[in-house]
């Protein structure tokens, strides 16, 4: 055997190495039968065939021969035609219908023609006359042996090739993925069983139709791309992906094709540079990724949208305003950007627990959609705030249809947990062009806009402006300016006597804030206290006020003025800190204060906005003895039930109802009811802002238990509020004849009235 043909043999035969490989017949020394009746023939042969090598087996008839045939493995026999008993011709019969793979020289006395092509005919090799020159016997048993050799040889390249095909036909049949092969016009000339089970079809409902009925429409582009295109080289292998249609409407998949160009030419050998018109079609595998997709879909879904509403977050929001922009550029159109705040969310959130809070969010964005055309976008943007993109408006009276349109649709209430709930936004709107140049100004000055319309009474919408833009900025800057102030020490507590009926004596101070600013001097509360709210400041402040005022308290026990309660009010946000008691408990350890002597005012609309908390909370300081205090008691919505709930010790009036006391015969319902329920609760009744000897004479009759106003004092400085004190020591004990004093200074303003 040639070596480059067993390299060829090995090559062929080594797919099938592994599983399946059929056994082949080994290529081995050929071992020859002599069969003649005559021992001299035999004999002769058997030495001529010795000398040249090979192996021999004698047998001296027919039915010796047969035997031999039967037990060893033949490769050629020498046979004589002319025998006794079984002839020639009887066991060429025999070798050629059992023994096909063994050749069969025939070596007669025999010359005719005929009996030559019989024998050939019955499959004899090749034919021989007796005597015959040795040479010629050698030349045509290695001919015979040569052709035997090549003729196995090729049986079992056909074994190695039918077992190939057999493994390659078993891993395109049980391919994971699709294997296909398509014509130079995009027709499927090959598909795998695959198909069909991701796909539905059978191979022979794809077979000689186009691809292009099996892409999603929307994917043609792409598969047009994959198929149609004419590659050469390195470009010739694609990885497209792309949805193809299932059969009868099922779910469409995902596919990711890898298809290669097939190109060939004459030679079927792949040349760089070949001529397109080669080409001959598209072979590739597509794998199913429809769960890689839904999973990236998933993904993709969670990175842009809110969870809870379903609607776009801050991230998409930004990513279509930006093309919104860009679009509204180029076409000279208008666009709208609205910033929505929910008012009082976190008190409804907070009385019904979140999960009544999500529903409502889920409630409400679904009814802001309902006024939404497809175009627009919303987006939930924060805890309570949305975002809305109106692309394509024709001006301000557009914008201001669907702003009223919202706050109609959002005022129909809202059933939760059992309890019915109105909600309302704030709106704040900027207009591209003209307030802003990218999506970071226009989304700030919607904001801006927002915060204004917040800051002035709520639920309603508002344009930005150049005059909110200053407003807002002065609040950032008074923002600034309160934390320079508080690194500053600029603020001071005053501290407003409160005066008791029954002895006419001072029993108590409220601590009231003021700042010394450095160029607007004394600055009052209202102008700043808001602003310290809104950006949490206050919790700094508040905390401040209480330690600077407990300090003061201090002093004046240690002075002896050991009966004054100190009234200390306290804001929204500070009632709401997790840690509220503990810092109201540390400040009365470090002051080693008894708790009976400090009052924490606490008005009336913050006590009511999560009265569950507010319980809790003022329960557990009830247990230090601190009091509480309900400030401007009367303007606010409250339930009286509340106040039995609650551990109060103390009704503040509200200024507005003692200053509606003009003469001594004026009918104060409120006054009047407010004095007979506190009586009744067993609580202490302060009368706020009590300014005339009037009002004070009026409130003494109807039994009101203190006051606090500009008549008997104004609120004044640490240094101030401790003369008063010691005057009245001094002075003891009080008695008020009669009044008529303006407003001036506190301590002097005492001394006089008391001197009358
Ligand atoms: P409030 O707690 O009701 O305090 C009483 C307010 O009425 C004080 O105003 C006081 O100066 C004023 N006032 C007292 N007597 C009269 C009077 O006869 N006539 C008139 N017209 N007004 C009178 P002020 O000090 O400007 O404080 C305003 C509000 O600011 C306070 O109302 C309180 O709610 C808040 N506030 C003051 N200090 C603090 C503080 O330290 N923390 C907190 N959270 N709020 C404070
Ligand atoms: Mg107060
Ligand atoms: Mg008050």
């Amino acid at each position: 055997m040639a070596d480059s043909d067993s390299l060829f043999e090995a090559n062929l035969c080594s797919d099938t190495i592994g599983q399946d490989a059929p056994e082949l017949t080994e290529a081995h020394e050929p071992l020859i039968l002599i069969v003649d009746d005559d021992p001299g023939m035999r004999q002769s042969t058997l030495d001529l065939l010795s000398v040249q090598g090979y192996n021999c087996q004698l047998a001296s008839g027919g039915n010796e021969a047969l035997e031999i045939l039967s037990q060893l493995k033949i490769d050629l026999i020498l046979l004589d035609l002319n025998m006794p008993g079984t002839n020639g011709q009887y066991v060429l019969e025999q070798v050629s219908n059992k023994y096909p793979d063994t050749n069969v020289i025939i070596v007669s006395g025999e010359t005719t023609f005929d009996n030559a092509t019989n024998a050939l005919r019955q499959g004899a090799d090749d034919f021989i006359r007796k005597p015959y020159a040795s040479d010629e016997l050698i030349k045509i048993i290695h001919n015979v042996l040569d052709k035997r050799n090549l003729q196995q040889k090729v049986a079992r390249m056909h074994q190695c090739l039918r077992a190939s095909e057999q493994r390659y036909r078993f891993i395109v049949s049980n391919s994971p993925d699709i294997i296909y092969m398509l014509d130079q016009k995009g027709h499927f000339i090959f598909i795998n069983e695959r198909a069909t089970t991701l796909l539905g079809y059978t191979p022979d409902k794809i077979i000689g139709r186009h691809y292009s009925k099996f892409v999603h429409p929307d994917d043609l582009e792409k598969a047009k791309f994959a198929f149609d295109e004419r590659r050469t080289g390195m470009r010739s292998s694609q990885s497209v992906e792309f949805r193809l249609l299932c059969y009868d409407n099922k779910p469409i998949r995902y596919f990711e094709s890898h298809t290669i160009t097939i190109e060939l030419n004459a030679m079927g050998i792949y040349e760089e540079g070949t001529a397109l018109e080669n080409f001959f079609g598209t072979y590739g595998v597509a794998r199913d990724i429809t769960e890689r997709k839904r999973a990236e879909e998933v993904i993709n879904f969670q990175l842009y949208h809110d969870l809870l509403t379903k609607l776009p977050n801050r991230a998409l929001f930004r990513d279509r305003l930006q093309l919104a922009v860009s679009r509204s550029r180029r076409n000279q159109s208008q666009l709208a950007v609205m910033y929505l705040d929910m008012d009082r969310f976190k008190v409804i959130n907070d009385s019904l627990g979140h999960l009544a809070g999500d529903q409502l969010l889920q409630t409400v964005s679904s009814s802001l959609q309902d006024c939404l055309r497809d175009s627009d976008t919303l987006a939930r943007v924060g805890g309570d705030e949305f975002n809305l993109l109106l692309p394509d408006i024709l001006g301000r009276d557009d914008v201001c249809r669907i702003a009223e349109k919202i706050i109609h649709k959002l005022r129909e209430p809202i059933v939760l947990d059992g309890y019915e709930v109105v909600v309302s936004f704030s709106i704040g709107i900027s207009m591209f062009p003209g307030d802003g140049e990218d999506i970071d100004q226009l989304i700030k000055h919607a904001d801006m806009a927002m915060y204004h319309i917040k800051g002035h009474g709520k639920n309603g919408y508002e344009f930005f402006s150049d005059n909110i833009k200053s407003l807002y900025q002065q609040h950032i800057s008074l923002e600034q300016e309160i934390r320079r102030g508080l690194n500053e020490e600029q603020f001071e507590v005053y501290y407003q006597p409160q005066i008791s009926m029954v002895d006419n004596r001072i029993c108590g101070m409220e601590a009231l804030i003021r700042w010394n600013h450095p160029d607007k001097g004394l600055v009052p509360p209202a102008e700043f206290i808001p602003v310290s709210e809104e950006s949490g400041l206050i919790i700094e402040i508040g905390s401040w006020v209480l330690n600077t005022a407990c300090a003061e308290l201090r002093q004046w026990i240690d002075a002896g003025y050991e009966d004054i309660t100190l009234a200390v009010n306290i804001s929204a946000t500070q009632l709401r800190q997790p840690t509220f008691e503990e810092i109201v408990i540390q400040a009365l350890n470090q002051y080693q204060l008894p708790g009976e002597q400090l009052e924490l005012e606490i008005t009336e609309n913050v006590l009511m906005q999560d009265i569950e908390q507010a319980v809790s909370k003022l329960q557990s300081l009830a247990k230090y003895g601190v009091r509480v205090a309900v400030d401007d008691f009367g303007i606010g919505y409250s339930s009286l039930s509340y106040l039995q709930t609650l551990p109060l010790h103390t009704l503040k009036i509200d200024r507005s109802f003692i200053n509606e006391i003009q003469t001594s015969k004026s009918k104060n319902t409120i006054v009047t009811a407010v004095i007979a329920m506190s009586h009744g609760l067993g609580l202490d009744v302060v009368a706020e802002g009590v300014e005339t000897e009037v009002q004070l004479n009026y409130l003494k009759q109807l039994g009101c238990h203190k006051t606090q106003g500009f008549l008997l004092g104004s609120p004044t400085t640490s240094v101030n509020a401790r003369k008063l004190l010691e005057e009245q020591r001094n002075l003891c004990p009080i008695t008020f004849k009669s009044a008529n004093v303006t407003n001036i200074a506190p301590a002097i303003k005492i001394q006089k009235f008391l001197d009358i």
